[in-house]
């Protein structure tokens, strides 16, 4: 939609991060372009792409009674309420073009992040290991707010699973990150990773 693409309340710079063939890349295209592809490209890729989308927070009021009453109008009075705010939120997600190899990967493109998706493989035990390398560089690099959501990727890869559901679930609560499998192949929890960070960004800053 070119209206929408070009009108939006905030513009939130997200990065990508995690090991290389964690699957950074195709979770990008799934969530912008609803797109996958099996074969790895892994020095093929863009710098970043852009999804536009609406990302509401749920604010409840209540009255000196404790109660409760559901209104779609702002009401200044002694009366409690539950107002729906939602916002127009242009996602710009930056992906690595392979210098994750390479642990190269440069401060500009922490710069200015308000979100981070910290991505591993599930079928891969030392991608798992390696994210508490990438949360030590992410708090190196980016701003100490950044809102940082960790990723089991690949959960459609069951039958392989080296790292239980379990174990991201305690890493990323012992860290204080949100946590979910995803998977890109098929679609699962990509969308709700990114309206999970978008929306506590929202929260946090407004
Ligand atoms: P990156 O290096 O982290 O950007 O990883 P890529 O997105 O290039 O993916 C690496 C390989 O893993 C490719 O062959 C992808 O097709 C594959 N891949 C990515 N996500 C998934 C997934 O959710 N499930 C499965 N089965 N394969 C995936
Ligand atoms: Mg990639």
């Amino acid at each position: 939609n070119h209206r929408l693409d070009n009108e939006y309340d905030y513009l939130f710079k997200i990065v990508l991060i995690g090991d290389s063939g964690v699957g950074k890349s195709n979770i990008l295209s799934r969530f912008t372009r609803n797109e996958f592809c099996l074969e790895s490209k892994s020095t093929i890729g863009v710098e970043f792409a852009t999804r536009t989308l609406q990302v509401i927070r749920v604010r409840v009021f209540r009255n000196l009674l404790g109660t409760v009453h559901i209104s779609d109008q702002f009401n200044s009075g002694n009366v409690g309420f539950i107002r729906v705010e939602g916002k127009t939120v242009k996602a710009q997600i930056w992906d690595t073009a392979g210098q994750e190899r390479y642990r190269a990967i440069t401060s500009a493109y922490y710069r200015g992040a308000v979100g981070a998706l910290l991505v591993y493989d599930i079928t891969k035990r030392q991608t798992f290991e390696n994210s508490l390398r990438w949360l030590r560089e992410l708090r190196d690099h980016a701003d100490s707010n950044i809102v940082i959501m960790m990723a089991g990727n690949k959960s459609d890869l069951n039958h392989l699973r080296s790292v239980a559901d379990e174990d991201g679930r305690s890493l990323a609560e012992k860290e204080g990150l949100s946590f979910l499998e995803t998977s890109a192949l098929e679609a699962s929890n990509i969308e709700k990773a990114f309206q999970t960070i978008l929306s506590e960004i929202y929260h946090i800053i407004s």
